[in-house]
């Protein structure tokens, strides 16, 4: 889960310590589980979100991949090509990080602390990097779109699974609460 989910996960804890209390305990308080990455900058280095418009998506082409990491912002103090910037501040090498290889991230680190390396040559490397995860994502996207018989059992065969689960849980509820 990501840093974002806390407070939902917070709230899913204090429903089941409430009931566990007041009948009897049948929720475990569920523990997070953090990602590697929990906080994925987005495009303007705010935290990467749908309502903030500021998202690179699994639908995206790869124009707009490139368009929107192109336009990313950076460090705001390497304002001209032979600044010197700070990777630490820099959204793009926050994706850098979750992307790229071991390598180019040390290569990004020095080149950017030196200006060795300019942001679009930094934000081509992420680019291909995103690329990389991205096109067998793309692929399969498409084949699944071209098959919905196919997506549909998936989901059939997940809501059965999750009925049976449910289905054991809600008998314990209904008898705590005494129904
Ligand atoms: S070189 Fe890369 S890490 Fe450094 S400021 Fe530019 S985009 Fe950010």
């Amino acid at each position: 889960m990501g840093i974002d989910q806390l407070p939902h996960l917070e709230l899913t804890r204090e429903i089941a310590r409430r009931f566990n209390f007041l009948y009897k305990p049948v929720f475990p308080e569920p523990q997070p589980l953090m990602t590697e990455f929990p906080k994925i900058p987005g495009t303007d280095g705010r935290k990467m979100s749908k309502s903030y418009n500021n998202a690179i998506y699994l639908a995206d082409t790869k124009e707009e991949v490139w368009e929107k990491l192109r336009t990313m912002v950076t460090d705001p103090k390497r304002i001209k090509r032979t600044d010197p910037g700070d990777p630490e501040v820099c959204p793009v090498f926050s994706l850098h990080r979750v992307y790229s290889s071991p390598d180019i991230i040390q290569q990004v680190d020095a080149g950017c602390r030196t200006a060795g390396i300019g942001c679009i040559e930094c934000k081509k490397w992420l680019n291909s990097a995103l690329l990389q995860r991205l096109e067998p994502i793309w692929e399969r996207r498409s084949q699944l779109i071209n098959n919905s018989s196919m997506v549909k059992g998936v989901v059939e065969a997940g809501a059965k699974r999750a009925r049976e689960v449910t289905s054991a849980v809600l008998e314990e509820v209904k008898d705590a609460v005494g129904l």
